[in-house]
């Protein structure tokens, strides 16, 4: 049995291969082998990458110091998403929210904005610049 020249799921001609996919046993115990494409095993390596619980950090009593956004730029080395919770002793309104999630975004760069929600941010960080994606 030879290898299929087409990529189970895109249907594209299997140039570059990228993986194999075993499907769950059916009733007789059968599984089935999909051979992927590189594009294919990328397109699910950035799926799973989405799944992976958010990571989570807090701004606290010191602020948006240097030291927080340096933490916060080496999170984003592995992860698109962080989720950053504004305790009580960092600020005291929801102006102060907002003017900390703007001038963290501001530090980390062009690739970044943020939705406030609360008092928790979510960061996010694109691949290109892409502004207002965001509401
Ligand atoms: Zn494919």
């Amino acid at each position: 049995m030879g290898i299929s020249p087409k990529c189970d799921l895109c249907k594209k001609e299997l140039e570059d291969y990228g993986a194999l996919l075993f499907s769950p046993p059916d009733e007789e115990g059968r599984t089935f082998k999909n051979h992927i494409c590189i594009e294919c095993y990328n397109k699910l390596k950035e799926k799973y990458k989405i799944m992976k619980p958010i990571k989570r950090m807090q701004i606290g009593k010191n602020g948006l110091s240097e030291a927080f956004v340096e933490q916060v730029r080496k999170i984003f080395e592995n992860e698109n998403v962080v989720k950053i919770s504004i305790l009580k002793t960092a600020c005291r309104n929801k102006e102060d929210a907002e003017k900390m999630a703007q001038n963290l975004v501001g530090a980390l760069g062009e690739k970044f904005d943020y939705k406030l929600v609360g008092y928790v941010m979510t960061v996010i960080k694109f691949r290109k610049v892409q502004r207002s994606l965001l509401p």
